[in-house]
């Protein structure tokens, strides 16, 4: 039995617990309209969440263009610290901040069990992940290279991430495995029943600790809540729709931040984006009829 076929037979009681039976691929997602065909029936939209993602999965998995992304995100942050310590003062002490999850650490195979096993994402899957599958983490590109210069320079590397803090020793051995730095046990800021995913306090402490030059993140909300989407659960596509428009406006109202302060990753497979989606066909009405002009 192969390694990924020994990681899901040692799910499978934690599958069946969660009624795998319901989320059984029953159909593939097809585009809206053949080219230059007829339009086809409604019913050839599938609403299977994992396969939704498949696509997404090997954008990050495969494309080139996405390794490309990584390596430029990694190295305009690599820029931008060696012109933060250029400009030094007295008695500083500059640290950098990285979330884990797709920023550093390379989550492939869970995403990989996930789709060849038609599992929706579920927290009780990823918690396994975490406390069982540390050794197989991989790197995301540049994120090594960036970490090792950091330390070349003096720069300190704190860790801010949503891993849950019960297995922050299997995270621990990840960093260790993948020859990543941690200083000081603090430097590993993990979440717990106090900070939630709110990264907010985490951050405040990194920034009491240290003179912070730079974030690097997956995720909109590694750099600020301000772009966590409110409680969409009962919103209708109207509001789904302006929450999206206030989340890209916020963005811009902070333009001058990316590639500067902050550095961000591409990550098309999970993130605070993903919250407006997964409504199955009606997903079609977030896409945008026309595009900006600007
Ligand atoms: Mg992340």
């Amino acid at each position: 039995m192969g390694s990924r076929n020994r990681w899901v037979m040692g799910l499978l009681p934690t599958m069946l617990g969660f009624g795998l039976g319901a989320w059984v691929v029953s159909s593939q997602y097809a585009p809206a309209q053949a080219p230059g065909g007829p339009k086809a029936p409604q019913a050839y939209v599938s609403d299977d969440p994992p396969y939704r993602a498949l696509d997404a999965n090997l954008f990050m998995q495969t494309a080139a263009e996405y390794r490309a992304c990584c390596l430029q995100a990694y190295n305009t942050a690599i820029d931008r610290l060696k012109q933060a310590v250029a400009g030094k003062k007295d008695g500083w002490k500059p640290a950098v901040v990285l979330d884990l999850d797709e920023t550093v650490f390379d989550n492939a195979g869970f995403q990989a069990m996930q789709l060849r096993s038609g599992l929706a994402y579920d927290q009780r899957l990823w918690d396994r992940w975490e406390e069982k599958s540390a050794d197989r983490i991989g790197l995301i590109p540049g994120a090594k290279e960036f970490i090792d210069e950091a330390e070349r320079l003096g720069v300190g590397v704190v860790y801010i991430s949503n891993r849950n803090n019960k297995y922050r020793e299997q995270t621990k051995a990840a960093l260790t495995r993948l020859g990543l730095p941690l200083a000081n046990e603090s430097d590993l800021k993990l979440s717990d029943e106090k900070t939630g995913t709110n990264k907010t306090s985490r951050r405040q402490e990194a920034e009491v600790a240290y003179h912070v030059l730079l974030y690097v993140g997956d995720n909109l909300r590694d750099f600020d809540e301000r772009f966590r989407f409110p409680d969409l659960s009962k919103a209708t596509g109207e509001e789904l729709d302006a929450a999206v428009r206030n989340r890209n406006a916020e963005v811009d109202a902070t333009r001058s931040m990316w590639g500067n302060r902050w550095v961000i990753l591409p990550n098309s497979a999970y993130g605070e984006w993903l919250k407006v989606l997964g409504r199955g066909k009606a997903d079609l009405d977030r896409l945008v009829p026309v595009a900006k002009e600007k």
